[in-house]
């Protein structure tokens, strides 16, 4: 039987397959990715991709692509149907201070794009990358351990050809359905479905029904056809209507022919004068679990097989892309020989607990957003005269208004996107300081982020410049992705020395900071750094290749008297995992 071998075999060609395949290729790991379909999705899921993913997809080189099809969407607004009452909604405008923090804090804004779009682009990516073997129509039919290597079976679909793949490790991204982790005896945890939902793909102007531009969602809060209308990018004739079906009383998915589909969504449109057109349908169902282990021996698992997500906020795939950039550069450093092999299993326990928490925010959100009205599951209350103009159908509107002003953080969650960190992690080496929120008296912590580089946090944003092109300011994070970053303000010779006296555990780049005009290597574009960065003219950063801040000193190294940069180092790799202080 043919064989073929790879460091790590990616199962699975969607958004987060895709994305660990060229992760791993981008920390120079080889890689071979089968997926059983010839062809990427063809029926659109997610579309709300987060600062975080969009940061990673830029360390890629694949945002600004995205961003070509993209829509920086302006709010989302609830109807009873389109074509009735407006009860509310969230214009982004209207929280200046919000939308003020989430420019600051980054690079790479959050945008709306469409699955399919973005699985065709990093597709082409990954065809083009030379580290990478893809194969499309190949599907994973067994797979076994030993210890040593991980064996798969592939079928080549086309050819009716099966052979395996020999591989040090594999990646299961096969969606919620993984049979790789059932194959494990792994379990998803968490509380039982609750709602069925079908997706159907439309072609439709609706903005030109209602004349509100640029929105992200329009919410369904009626009686009969609840749901949402879910934008998909720049396209804007394309939408996704979510709308739940209830098996308890005799519905099934195969009743949602093309009549059934256009008579819900003409009666959440409240018209059926608009030309639509049906382009797919497909049902989903409400669940949020997660993984019990994130690794069984060789095997990993991410983006939907670790965790199903109910898409109330968005935090699926966006969840998922956070999760191989966590992995990728582990198996990286551990194949080099620069980390142990205990390394990757901080893969579990710097991740789950996040994945839990999105879990449950995205589960509280689906139960919230009932109140408005609108519902992915269960039925609404209190909307039977929503759509008329009696004192009851008025008061009912009233109180959805009201309902809608609670659900803030189901859409400016900044807080939640960007401000988790790896605070516990035994790759982590803390240094007294609090939490933002503790430290800044923050009561909702989903909904803001303060920039902050206590150890374990994702590095903040700033705009610097390179010393030999101080014209052109560039994200801070476009100087993370490659191996450990040590930024040092002041001092940035001794801190070099201080290395350079022994030998570091893994090879680090060191880059000064320092005012615009100055001789260092980053020049500090907006005269943010030492505020974001927490230090006071003096001290260094040391940032992991996935952008996380893993120690930090707020002196010179004369002065430093906590763990040391090179002990630093060495507990990054996982050098201080089985030591028994931790
Ligand atoms: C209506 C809706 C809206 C959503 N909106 C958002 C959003 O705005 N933002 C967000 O972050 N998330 C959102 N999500 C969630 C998001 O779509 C998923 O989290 C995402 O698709 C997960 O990607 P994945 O690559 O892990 O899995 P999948 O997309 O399920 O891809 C898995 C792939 O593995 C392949 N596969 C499976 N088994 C095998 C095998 N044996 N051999 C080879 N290949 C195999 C499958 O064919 C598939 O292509 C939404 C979901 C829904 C339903």
């Amino acid at each position: 039987m043919k064989r073929l071998q790879t460091e790590v075999l990616v199962i699975g060609g969607g958004p987060v397959g895709l994305s660990t395949a060229l992760l791993l290729a981008d920390q120079g790991v080889d890689c071979i990715l089968v997926e059983k379909h010839e062809t990427t999705a063809s029926h659109p899921k997610a579309s709300y991709f987060n600062v975080r993913t969009m940061e990673i997809l830029r360390q890629l080189g694949v945002a600004d692509d995205v961003y070509a099809t993209a829509l920086m969407p302006q709010g989302v607004l609830f109807y009873t149907r389109l074509t009735g009452h407006c009860l509310g909604g969230y214009n982004f405008t209207d929280f200046p201070e919000y939308t003020a923090r989430v420019l600051a804090s980054t690079g790479s804004p959050a945008c709306v794009s469409s699955q399919i779009v973005l699985e065709d682009i990093l597709k082409q990516h990954a065809d083009a990358n030379a580290g990478i073997r893809v194969l499309f129509g190949h599907e994973k039919t067994s797979i076994e351990q030993d210890g040593a290597r991980v064996l798969t079976s592939v079928l080549d679909r086309a050819a009716g050809e099966t052979y395996e793949i020999e591989s040090r490790f594999a990646v299961a991204c096969e969606g919620i359905r993984s049979s790789t982790r059932d194959a494990c005896g792994r379990k998803m945890v968490g509380p039982p479905p609750f709602g069925h939902v079908m997706n159907i793909y439309v072609e439709a102007d609706l903005e030109g029904l209602t004349g509100e531009r640029n929105q992200a969602l329009f919410w369904i809060c009626n009686p009969d056809t609840p749901g949402a209308f879910i934008g998909l990018g720049g396209d804007r004739l394309k939408w996704c209507f979510n709308t739940p079906y209830f098996p308890e009383d005799g519905e099934s998915a195969e009743d949602f022919d093309e009549k059934r589909c256009l008579e819900r969504i003409y009666a959440a449109l409240g018209t059926d004068s608009l030309p639509v057109k049906i382009l797919a349908v497909g049902p989903w169902v409400l669940c949020g679990q997660v993984v019990d282990q994130y690794r069984q021996g060789n095997i990993f698992f991410g983006g939907d097989t670790a965790h199903s997500n109910i898409p109330t906020g968005g935090f699926g795939f966006n969840t998922g892309m956070q999760e191989t950039h966590n992995l990728a550069w582990k198996l990286a450093a551990f194949l080099k020989g620069d980390a142990p092999e205990a390394i990757l299993d901080t893969y579990h326990s710097e991740r789950r607990g996040i994945a839990v928490f999105n879990v449950e925010k995205s589960r509280e959100n689906a139960i919230n957003i009932r109140d408005t009205g609108a519902t992915f599951g269960g039925r609404p209350d209190d909307t039977d005269e929503i759509d008329l103009d009696t004192d009851r159908g008025r008061a009912q509107r009233a109180a959805k208004t009201r309902a809608i002003a609670e659900q803030k953080t189901h859409f400016l969650f900044l807080g939640q996107e960007i401000g988790f960190g790896y605070w516990d992690s035994p790759l982590i080496v803390p240094d007294g300081t609090d939490h933002y929120a503790v430290a800044n008296d923050v009561d909702d912590p989903v909904h803001v982020y303060i920039p902050n580089a206590r150890p374990g946090a994702r590095a903040p944003h700033c705009w610097v410049a390179l010393r030999d092109v101080p014209d052109k300011p560039i994200p801070m994070h476009d100087v993370f992705g490659k191996g450990f970053v040590l930024l040092t303000r002041g001092e940035g010779d001794e801190w070099s020395r201080s290395i350079d006296s022994g030998s570091a555990a893994v090879p680090l780049r060191s880059l000064s900071v320092g005012p615009v005009g100055s001789d260092s290597d980053l020049l500090d574009a907006e005269g943010r750094w030492d505020e974001v960065y927490g230090l006071d003219g003096q001290g260094a950063v040391l940032v992991r290749p996935d952008g996380h801040v893993c120690w930090r000193a707020f002196s010179g190294p004369s002065h430093h008297d906590g763990v040391t940069l090179r002990d630093a180092l060495g507990v990054a790799v996982g050098g201080a995992i089985s030591s028994p202080a931790r």
